[in-house]
């Protein structure tokens, strides 16, 4: 059998590097995109430590330019396309978000087919899914569902990733409809750190344990753990299902006091300033008063969506480890990193 090799975009990235990692244990030589190759040894230093790294490559590319992208795709059988800005703050200028997430996806996609790359994996989100629906909805969501994108309180990184997503399967539709193309759409990404470069997920996990919350605002999310994102990712690319496909990565809902809890319980005193009793939901309008982030978060607070993963986990044969594995696992990383 021919070693495939596959482009992982953003390899820096929390999600990419266990991806990587992932298609290497599954013999798949891989070249990852790095804005700038000074991060080169670092992430090749990380992925060492978890897998055989023999025939790891780097190539340099912005989602901002052309530059390098065309190079980046020489000789490459698949894509894994993660790149993308996810902050945690709103940015002042939405255009910070939504240009690399829909012009980068545009670009990356552009070089994948004028390179006859036959396979194509777009890291969306349950933002492109979830967000921007009436409260009063009680029906699960499914991969059917797409984000309002102009309905109140939906933010830039939400607008983002759903423009994002739309554009791809709108541009494939249109112009190349050859090239086999799926997202994988993660809730929030829990499970074990690799390194001290730990994104967003991370970051939130870290105020948690760091005290900086007395109690969780009740807000609650899908969620999933990056092991099982990273397994997703490589299924779709090998699936023999149609082009098209679009999969929940969710293993359920949770509150984040259901976050908590199994943090507080396993960890004990390494997590004994992790709140697990819920914050009312007065205080975070208060606090909203002042703060602008805390604003972001208002036409979530006390709502909990249904998700119906029915459909991803027949298609690609999921089981998905439990948010009280996949949160503790998290925690212990960023204790085991020295980051709390
Ligand atoms: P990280 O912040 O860890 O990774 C983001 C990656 O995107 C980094 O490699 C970053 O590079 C790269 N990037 C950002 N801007 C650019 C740019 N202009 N050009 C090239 N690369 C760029 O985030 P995650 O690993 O958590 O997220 C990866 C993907 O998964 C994103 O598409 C995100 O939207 C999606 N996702 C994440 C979820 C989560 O909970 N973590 C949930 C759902 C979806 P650099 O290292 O140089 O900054």
């Amino acid at each position: 059998m021919t070693v495939k090799t596959i482009l992982v975009t953003g390899i820096s990235g929390f999600i990419a590097k266990h991806c990587a990692i992932e298609l290497m244990r599954h013999g798949y030589v891989v070249r990852g995109t790095l804005r700038s190759l000074k991060k080169a040894d670092e992430v090749r230093a990380t992925l060492a430590k978890q897998c055989d790294c023999a025939g790891l490559e780097f190539a340099e590319a912005d989602l901002l330019a052309d530059r390098g992208w065309d190079a980046a795709m020489q000789g490459i059988d698949g894509v894994l396309h993660l790149a993308s800005p996810f902050p945690l703050a709103e940015p002042k200028d939405p255009d910070e978000l939504l240009r690399p997430a829909v012009d980068g996806t545009l670009r990356v996609l552009k070089a994948a087919i004028a390179a006859k790359v036959p396979r194509l994996v777009q890291t969306s989100s349950m933002a492109a899914v979830a967000y921007g629906h009436p409260r009063s909805r009680t029906a699960p969501f499914t991969e059917d569902d797409w984000t309002v994108t102009d309905a109140p309180g939906v933010g830039a990184y939400t607008r983002s990733k759903t423009l994002a997503e739309r554009a791809a399967r709108d541009f494939i539709a249109s112009t190349h409809p050859a090239l086999h193309f799926s997202t994988v759409n993660p809730g929030l990404v829990l499970g074990p750190l690799l390194d001290r470069d730990i994104g967003t997920s991370g970051e939130t996990l870290q105020m948690f344990l760091r005290g900086k919350y007395p109690a969780c605002p009740k807000l609650a999310f899908a969620v999933v753990d990056v092991r099982d994102v990273a397994k997703m990712h490589r299924l779709a690319l090998e699936s023999d299902a149609p082009s098209g496909g679009r999969y929940i990565a969710a293993s359920g809902m949770a509150w984040f006091v259901e976050m908590m809890r199994p943090v507080k319980t396993q960890l004990g005193s390494k997590a004994r300033k992790v709140p697990t009793v819920e914050l009312p939901n007065f205080v975070v309008h208060l606090f909203a008063l002042f703060d602008p982030a805390s604003r972001l978060v208002l036409p979530e607070l006390g709502r909990r969506i249904e998700i119906d993963n029915r459909r991803t986990r027949v298609a690609l044969g999921m089981t998905f480890i439990p948010v009280e594995e996949s949160a503790p696992a998290m925690a212990q990383s960023l204790i085991d990193l020295d980051l709390v």
